[in-house]
């Protein structure tokens, strides 16, 4: 590779080892909770003030007006941008802050940021702080070894993405900050393995169907019309023909885990009747409304609108066969499945430094879930983005989540490589 000693840039972030460490210890003890979207602001200042020393130009953005956005809770994100010795292109790592609820059953302390026997543990260590401070030691060895680089590397931390990411890389996208012309080749170190180069996502369509009955004393349901039951019905059709019809569709994507190479329909929640708010006991009632919140996962080989259909036409089917059914089909939340080539550039610069640090071909896939990489694809119009980062994904989101530090510095090393290859055009 040219004008650059890979043996001493794999020495040089073996060297920073206690820095990588401490770094993500500090980064998991901002407790970045979302919801509500706690101590954003302390988190990308941190960010902001280490990187501003080491020759970066910071900026902060405030995405007022996002969902979740307030005075109390301020949606905010940093973008830290260093201008090489030559014109060229701009390499993006981007890792978003936030947190999800630490829920139950933890043996750790998920703010503490314990190493023990080679792991760091903590609620946001995997997913993604861990990848977060890879990507930072990556970029500062890279720096140290290598000052005339040509082009640009910037490196954000945002917020929102376990909600969506309205308030963190859509808002930026938009602006035109993590977008096409600024920004070449973007790698976001999620949790995806550090022998795995995620390509991209499965589509989501979130909706809600609602039954409708009419109330009545429950001694005498006959006057009634139950939503509950014909809740029901809509239960018994998905079971009948929609989850085997959905078993039937597969996906060339390489997505993992292997469940998730066909399409799926989660039922998130029904509520039906009365809400349980009450002292003492339940008046008799005959439920006048019973609601259902689907999370249809949909493939690259899929239509939105077939899918959106497939519900549709099962719904008017039961409508004109059943009596008295009567329904509305709500939409709550879409995204397009997005998918990079395997030719890309950050695909072959990630791919190749995989390679040479661990010895072995890349593993390509695609994520069962989606996270920021559509803001990036759809509203920055940036096709050639991936996910590459270390820790393992089904640990994101548990108790006792961990980041092994051992992954962290191998995946640093292959971020560095791959970043070379890519501000000097070497794919
Ligand atoms: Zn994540």
């Amino acid at each position: 590779m040219t004008d650059l000693n890979r043996d001493a840039l794999a020495t040089r972030i073996e060297g920073k080892r206690d820095e990588l460490i401490t770094l993500t210890q500090d980064l998991i003890r901002i407790p970045t909770l979302n919801p509500p979207g706690e101590f954003y602001d302390d988190c990308v200042r941190f960010l902001g003030e280490r990187l501003e020393k080491r020759g970066f130009t910071i900026e902060y953005f405030r995405a007022e007006g996002t969902p979740g956005d307030s005075d109390r809770y301020p949606r905010m994100n940093v973008v830290a941008r260093r201008e090489g010795a030559a014109p060229g292109p701009c390499v993006h790592f981007n890792s978003h802050i936030d947190v999800v609820a630490v829920g139950q059953g933890w043996r750790q302390d998920p703010f503490a940021a314990e190493l023990i026997g080679g792991r760091i543990y903590g609620r946001g260590a995997c997913d993604m702080k861990g990848g977060l401070a890879a990507s930072v030691i990556a970029v500062e060895a890279y720096l140290e070894e290598n000052p005339d680089y040509a082009g640009a590397i910037e490196i954000s931390g945002t917020a929102d993405e376990e909600s969506g990411g309205y308030g963190g890389v859509a808002y930026l996208a938009e602006l035109g900050v993590m977008a096409r012309p600024r920004i070449d080749h973007v790698i976001i170190p999620e949790p995806l393995d550090k022998d795995r180069v995620c390509l991209g996502h499965r589509g989501v369509w979130w909706a809600e169907i609602e039954t409708k009955g009419h109330i009545a004393h429950g001694s005498m349901p006959f006057d009634g019309d139950c939503a509950v039951r014909h809740m029901a019905a809509v239960m018994q059709r998905f079971e009948a023909e929609l989850f085997p019809l959905l078993a039937s569709k597969r996906t060339s994507m390489p997505v993992v885990p292997d469940g998730a190479k066909q399409s799926t329909l989660n039922i998130n929640a029904i509520h039906g009747g009365e809400a349980e708010e009450f002292e003492g006991l339940p008046a008799a009632l005959v439920p006048d409304s019973c609601r259902m919140v689907i999370d249809r996962r949909f493939l690259i080989e899929e239509d939105l609108a077939v899918v959106k259909r497939e519900v549709s036409d099962l719904l008017e089917s039961l409508k004109s066969e059943r009596e008295r059914f009567d329904y509305a089909l709500r939409d709550l939340f879409e995204v397009i499945p997005t998918m990079t080539e395997e030719s890309a550039p950050v695909v072959q610069a990630v791919a190749s430094g995989i390679e040479d640090v661990l010895g072995k071909p890349a593993t390509m896939v695609v994520s069962p879930g989606t996270y920021d990489q559509k803001h990036i694809d759809r509203i920055g119009k940036l096709s050639d983005c991936i996910a590459y980062g270390p820790g393992i994904l089904t640990l994101a989101h548990q108790p006792d989540e961990y980041v092994e530090v051992d992954d962290m510095i191998d995946s640093a090393k292959v971020m560095a490589l791959a970043l070379h290859k890519l501000l000097h055009g070497l794919t």
